[in-house]
């Protein structure tokens, strides 16, 4: 049985808004095992990112707020740790990167001091010695001219030397668990092929756990082991990556799938693509049922008033839909 390093159980997660109660994760559970790359996929809004941020309790509090749920890491639930307690694990057991090096990076810095400004927090390195580690985690990361880098600024470096620099910060405390969210999505083709490489390669040099939030089937296929499809708030499908590519379930998997361009989608099929017919409904009009209904083909009369449960198909692959 893999070791579970983070287990997930009922996570709810809402947001009052015009005195409404709009629920964002809809009680989902998982666990990411160790030395894994578990995906999260689905599309802007399905609830993904919020569920990530939920674990460190990074939730702006109001107007979010997580409503119950269980998150264990190292035995302790992370949602009934103190503040302090909090803030010593984040960064040094369980660090996060983001979409948008460029906004998390602080612009009147340079790259040294914040990586050294990360070491003096959570270890006890002198700051000579955390400028050393600094340069190393430079060259880990395969950013050339390392010694050079950390004197420059994050304006003077490319999208891809910034996220290059974020993993470096990242893995500056050597933490159990990475959240990436959408780590590649502002990259071009090229780079993002060379920083999810980067990412699988401290995978297997550490025994890191990755969990991956994205959008985007190609990186899923490229780097994870394991994904978990969410719709509306809730986890529809999981599975092994290979479950999902070759044997997707529920409809909604089976239309993202479809939408993938290939390698022999010519210029003249593009047109041909399939698409999901509809929107992904908003927090406020999540239909009843079965919240993928109003967008599915195969939908019945009891989709429309009965909501399936995840469930067990095999070892590896559950799904939530009544044709299963
Ligand atoms: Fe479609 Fe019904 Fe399955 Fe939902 S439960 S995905 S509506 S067939």
């Amino acid at each position: 049985m893999p070791t579970p390093e983070l287990l997930v159980k009922n996570l709810k997660v809402s947001f009052a808004a015009l005195k409404k109660e709009l629920i964002a994760v809809r009680g989902i559970s998982y666990q990411l095992n160790q030395g894994e790359i578990l995906a999260l996929v689905g599309e802007s809004g399905c609830g993904k990112t919020v569920s990530a941020l939920s674990i460190l309790r990074l939730i702006q509090e109001p107007p979010g707020k997580i409503v119950s749920g269980e998150i264990f890491f190292a035995g302790k639930d992370l949602l009934k740790l103190k503040k302090k307690e909090l803030q010593d694990l984040r960064g040094k057991d369980i660090a996060m990167i983001f979409q948008d090096p460029m906004t998390s990076l602080n612009p009147v810095l340079t790259i040294g001091e914040q990586i050294i400004e990360t070491l003096l927090r959570h270890t006890s390195l002198s700051r000579k010695k955390a400028r050393e580690k600094s340069f190393r985690l430079l060259e880990q990361v395969e950013i050339p001219s390392p010694k050079q880098k950390l004197d420059q600024y994050p304006h003077q470096l490319s999208g891809g030397m910034r996220q290059r620099v974020m993993i470096a910060m990242a893995l500056s405390c050597s933490p159990r668990i990475l959240i990436a969210d959408e780590p590649t999505t502002a990259l071009d083709v090229l780079i993002q092929a060379q920083i999810l490489s980067l990412l699988k390669k401290i995978k297997n040099d550490t025994q890191m756990s990755i969990l991956l939030i994205t959008h985007d089937l190609g990186v899923v296929a490229e780097v994870a082991e394991r994904a978990m499809v969410m719709y509306a708030g809730e986890i529809v499908e999981s599975g092994s990556v290979n479950d999902l590519f070759r044997s997707p379930l529920h409809p909604y998997t089976m239309g993202l799938m479809e939408s993938i361009p290939t390698l022999e989608t010519t210029q003249q099929k593009l047109s041909k693509l399939k698409e999901i017919s509809g929107t992904v409904p908003s927090l406020s009009q999540v239909p009843f049922g079965c919240p993928f209904h109003p967008r599915c083909s195969e939908a019945e009369t009891r989709c429309k008033t009965d909501k399936p449960k995840l469930k067990k198909i095999s070892q590896t692959h559950s799904v939530s839909c009544w044709l299963h």
